[in-house]
């Protein structure tokens, strides 16, 4: 196959901030210190409906990304706008509110409470928000095949239904976009695989928009298209990626040099 390099940093032209987009990043950027550049400008827009991908050697700035576009932290410079608002400062009471019932979150843990049933986890987010929850874990958790497990306790389930159950919790306030950092990361590959069929399913049957961050190709060949980052920038992009492509490309990206 002929490849090129595509510079996806400022020169690609993506439409940002309407509400057709479930995220726009426009030159977002992470500096920790003074010359520690995590991230340089990105410019980034995902359409609603979408499952994206996000790959790249470990340190590359995958999970700076993901934190920055969830309002998790706070970029240094550039804006970002979930579902066309933009993100509030941090620590402002508007940004919790916004990270709670337009933005879904899966990790690599589920992050479960222990002492809260498989229901009042899902329901979580409705509950914290003053929302009433109106059958609404029930199908959440329906979704997730887990439909018959409410009363139960997460010390009660395997890890992949606690991945599931984490999921429900995600989606439960229908998010304008859920973001999961290596959410399979910590599953054997049969639970591995039950979580990336629901992911595929929230986007496909529900209209969901997922960022997810993975290192496994077979995971990230689940998405409609894959990003690769490389020292904070945004090097290659692939729509409909398969696995074998997407290691070419993580070889490639490896062997280079700045
Ligand atoms: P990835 O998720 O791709 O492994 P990260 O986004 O975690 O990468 O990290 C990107 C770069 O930023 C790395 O060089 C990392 O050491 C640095 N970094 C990440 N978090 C912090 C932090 N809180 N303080 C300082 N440097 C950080
Ligand atoms: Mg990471």
């Amino acid at each position: 196959m002929n490849r090129q390099w595509r510079g996806l940093g400022t020169a690609t032209a993506e439409r940002t901030g309407t509400r057709h987009h479930a995220l726009t990043l426009d030159g977002v950027t992470r500096e920790y210190r003074p010359g520690a550049v995590a991230l340089h400008p990105i410019h980034l827009a995902v359409p609603r409906g979408r499952f994206l991908a996000v790959m790249g050697p470990p340190g590359c700035g995958k999970s700076t990304l993901l934190r920055c576009a969830a309002g998790l932290d706070r970029p240094t410079a550039g804006t970002v706008r979930i579902g066309g608002t933009e993100l509030p400062p941090l620590n402002a009471a508007a940004l919790t509110r916004l990270r709670r019932e337009r933005i879904g979150f899966v990790f690599q843990e589920h992050h479960l409470v222990p002492s809260l049933s498989v229901a009042e986890n899902v329901s979580l987010p409705l509950v914290l928000g003053g929302h009433s929850v109106d059958g609404r874990d029930l199908r959440a958790l329906t979704a997730v095949g887990l439909g018959d497990w409410g009363g139960t306790m997460p010390h009660e389930l395997s890890g992949g239904q606690c991945q599931r159950v984490a999921i429900a919790r995600a989606l439960v306030t229908s998010p304008d976009i859920v973001f999961a950092d290596e959410p399979t990361g910590a599953l054997g590959p049969a639970a591995a695989e039950e979580v990336l069929t629901l992911l595929r399913q929230a986007v496909d049957r529900d209209g969901h928009t997922v960022v997810m961050v993975t290192h496994d190709p077979f995971a990230a060949a689940r998405a409609d298209e894959a990003l690769f980052l490389m020292r904070g920038k945004l090097v290659w992009r692939q729509e409909r990626p398969e696995a074998a492509d997407i290691r070419r490309v993580l070889k490639d990206l490896d062997g280079r040099t700045p």
